[in-house]
C-alpha cells in the first residue's frame, strides 16, 4: 500500500530519503517531595549547583557555535543564557524551595508552569517562540537537576539520518551535523521559526508544523522528506521511492545546470539586462546568495536581530555590528537594510501593543517606530554608521502616504545631525526608499517618488491588503492572487510613477520568484527583482529565454483581462511557446 502524504511547511527546499532518527523527548518525570528544614539549604546549593551547570553548558554550546556557523546563529544561546541568569526567576525558586520546602525540580516546574500559562493565553507567536526557549532552558535545567549531564548530541551522529523531533529547540537544531543530518520533520514550527531559518542556512531539507509525525515514526523507519512541496512519507512502497529518487535526481540535476548559469548575466534575448538581488534574514546567508548569483541584496529583514536579542531589544552597538558584518559581506555589491516590520505576523515584541484584535493592520512597522522613536533611533544609527564600511541603502516599511515618509526622514536627519556632531563616519548620500505594499502607497506611488530614492514594491503584503485576506489564513489562501488585475495595474501604476521621477524600482515579494510573475513583471518594465535566493538560478534560466520586447505585448494584453485565471492560462501558454523543453521551478 502507498504511503499517504503528511502535509506540513515546506520550510528548507530539496527532497531527502533517508531513515528516520526520532528524538525522544526524554521527559524527566517531576515529582513534588517536601523537605526537612535542615535539607533546606543543601537543596538550595543544589539549584545553584544546576543554575552553575545550565550556564557553562550553554557559554560552551555558545563558542562552539560561533566557530562553526558564525555569530548569527550562536546568538540563539543569549536568549537562553538570560534566562538561566534571571534573577526574578532564580529568587522565587529558592523563595519556593525555602518557603514552601519542596524540591528543586518542583519548585522550578511550578514557576514555568505559570509562565507558559501567561504566554499561552497572549496569542501572538512571537511570544510563543519566547514560551519555546523556556521551555528548552527549562529541559536543561531538569536533566542536570535529574544527573543526566549528557544531552542527545546530533553534532556527533555517524551516519545519514532525517532527524524526526516533536519540536527541535535552537540548541538542537544549531547542533545538527551537516554532514550526516540529510533532512528534517518536525510536529512544531513555523516559516519563522530558528528551526526553519538554520535549516535553510544549512540548506537542509525540512518540513515543519507536521502535527504528530514524532508519533507515527519510529527510528530506523524509512521517509521522505519533500521541502520543496512541504510533506514527509514514512514507509513509501517501491514504486514510491523510485519517484522520489527520480525528483531528486532531477533536483539535482536542475540545480547543477542552474549553478552553470551563475556567472552568466540574467538578460533577456533581447539584451534586456535584470538585476536579481536576494531576501535574507541574516549577514551569513549573503555568502551562499552570492554563490546562487545574487548581485547584492534587495532586502534584509531585521527582524530577526531582534528576536536574536528577545528578551531584551538589541542595542545601537548590536545594530551597527549586525549592519557592518552586512556592509562588509556584500561588497562589492549594496545591501537594502529594511527598517523595524515588527507586528502583526511577524516577531512580536513584548514591549509592544499586543491587545490588537487585528495586529496585520495594527501597530506595526513604520508606526511602530513612530510610537516608539527610541527603538527607531538606536536602529537608524547603527545603519548610519554601518554604512561607513559598504553600499548600504535603507527602506521603512509600511508606508501609506507622504506624512509617514517626511517624519521619518525627519528622525533620520536627527540621527544624522548627532553623528556628525560626535564625529562618527557615515555615508551622507546613503539611499533612502520605501516597501510599496499597502494599496494606499501604491495609490500615491506619484506623489511620494518625489520624496524618495527608490521604491521597492513588496507583493507579499500588497497583495494581502489590496485583496483584503490575510496571508497566514489557509481558508481564504485561494484568493491570494498574485495576477489579479487589481495588482497588476497597481504594479504598472508604480512602476511608471518611478520611471517619471527617474528612480529605480524593484519587485521583492514572493511573486518576484515564480516564473509567471517574472513574465509580467519584467513586461510591465521592472528590472530589478528580489527574491529568496534558491530561486535565483531558475528565474535567471527563465528571463535568459525570454524577450522583453515581447513581455511588455504580452503584459499590455494581460492587463485588459478580467480574471486571474484568464491572466495565468494566457501567460502559461506564452511561457510554454518559449520554453519548448518545458520548465520546473521549485516551489519555495
Ligand atoms: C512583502 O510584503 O512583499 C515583503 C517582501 O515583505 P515581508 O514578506 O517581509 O512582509
Ligand atoms: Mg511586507
Amino acid at each position: 500500500m502507498s504511503a499517504e502524504q503528511q502535509p506540513g511547511i515546506g520550510v528548507s527546499a530539496g527532497i531527502s530519503i533517508g531513515r528516520a532518527l526520532v528524538l525522544e523527548t526524554h521527559e524527566v518525570s517531576i515529582y513534588r517531595l517536601p523537605i526537612l528544614p535542615r535539607d533546606v539549604e543543601p537543596e538550595l546549593e543544589r539549584w545553584r549547583q544546576a543554575l552553575g551547570e545550565a550556564k557553562r553548558q550553554l557559554q560552551q554550546l555558545r563558542h562552539r557555535i560561533e566557530d562553526e556557523l558564525g555569530e548569527n546563529y550562536s546568538a540563539i544561546f543569549d536568549a537562553h543564557l538570560l534566562l538561566v541568569e534571571d534573577h526574578g526567576m532564580i529568587d522565587s525558586v529558592s523563595k519556593a524551595i525555602r518557603e514552601q520546602r519542596v524540591n528543586a525540580e518542583w519548585a522550578l516546574k511550578e514557576n514555568v508552569d505559570a509562565h507558559l500559562r501567561v504566554f499561552q493565553q497572549i496569542n501572538d507567536r512571537y511570544i510563543q517562540e519566547r514560551g519555546g526557549d523556556l521551555e528548552d532552558v527549562h529541559r536543561r535545567l531538569q536533566r542536570i537537576l535529574a544527573g543526566s549531564l549528557i544531552h542527545h548530541d546530533l553534532s556527533e551522529l555517524t551516519e545519514d539520518v532525517i532527524v524526526v523531533a516533536e519540536g527541535l529547540s535552537p540548541s538542537d537544531t544549531a547542533l545538527l551535523n551537516k554532514e550526516h543530518v540529510i533532512g528534517m520533520a518536525v510536529d512544531e514550527g513555523s516559516r519563522t521559526s530558528h528551526t526553519a531559518i538554520i535549516a535553510r542556512a544549512l540548506e537542509i531539507p525540512a518540513v515543519l508544523g507536521l502535527g504528530t509525525i514524532s508519533q507515527k515514526v519510529r527510528t530506523g523507519d524509512l521517509i521522505v522528506v519533500d521541502g520543496d512541496r512541504g510533506h514527509v512519507l514514512v514507509n513509501p512502497d517501491p514504486s514510491q521511492i523510485e519517484e522520489y529518487e527520480r525528483r531528486q535526481r532531477e533536483w539535482e540535476a536542475r540545480e547543477k545546470e542552474l549553478q552553470k548559469l551563475r556567472d552568466l548575466p540574467a538578460v533577456t534575448e533581447d539584451k534586456v539586462e535584470v538585476k536579481l538581488l536576494a531576501n535574507i534574514e541574516l549577514p551569513d546567508e549573503i555568502e551562499p546568495a552570492v554563490k546562487r548569483g545574487a548581485s547584492g541584496i534587495g532586502l534584509y529583514r531585521s527582524e530577526f536581530l531582534y528576536l536574536q536579542r528577545s528578551p531584551t531589544l538589541p542595542s545601537e552597538q548590536e545594530h551597527y555590528l549586525a549592519y557592518r558584518d552586512l556592509a562588509e559581506k556584500v561588497q562589492p555589491h549594496f545591501a537594502v537594510i529594511r527598517t523595524l516590520d515588527l507586528g502583526g505576523e511577524k516577531y512580536f515584541h513584548s514591549v509592544l501593543d499586543r491587545e490588537e484584535i487585528n495586529p496585520v493592520m495594527g501597530m506595526r512597522a513604520i508606526r511602530l517606530c513612530f510610537r516608539r522613536p527610541d527603538i527607531f533611533r538606536s536602529q537608524l544609527r547603527g545603519i548610519l554608521r554601518a554604512s561607513a564600511h559598504g553600499t548600504i541603502r535603507m527602506m521603512f516599511p509600511m508606508v501609506t502616504g507622504i506624512g509617514e515618509v517626511r517624519q521619518a526622514r525627519s528622525l533620520f536627519e536627527e540621527a544624522r545631525e548627532e553623528l556628525r556632531k560626535e564625529g562618527q563616519p557615515f555615508d551622507e548620500n546613503m539611499k533612502i526608499g520605501i516597501m510599496i505594499e499597502v494599496p494606499a502607497a501604491a495609490a500615491v506611488a506619484d506623489l511620494l517618488a518625489a520624496e524618495v530614492d527608490f521604491f521597492s514594491i513588496g507583493t507579499n503584503d500588497l497583495i494581502q491588503y489590496t485583496l483584503a485576506i490575510d496571508r497566514g489564513n489557509q481558508s481564504v489562501s485561494y484568493l491570494y492572487q498574485p495576477l489579479h488585475p487589481a495588482i497588476l495595474r497597481q504594479i504598472k501604476f508604480v512602476v511608471d510613477a518611478a520611471r517619471r521621477h527617474g528612480i529605480p524600482v524593484s519587485v521583492c515579494g514572493e511573486m518576484a520568484s515564480d516564473p509567471l510573475g517574472v513574465m509580467v513583471l519584467i513586461g510591465l518594465g521592472l528590472t530589478e527583482l528580489s527574491m529568496n535566493a534558491l530561486s535565483i538560478p531558475s528565474v535567471k534560466n527563465i528571463i535568459r529565454s525570454l524577450n522583453a520586447a515581447d513581455l511588455r505585448k504580452i503584459a499590455a494584453k494581460v492587463l485588459n483581462m478580467g480574471t486571474p485565471t484568464e491572466i495565468e492560462e494566457h501567460l502559461m501558454r506564452e511561457l510554454q511557446s518559449r520554453l519548448p523543453g518545458g520548465f520546473s521551478c521549485p516551489v519555495h
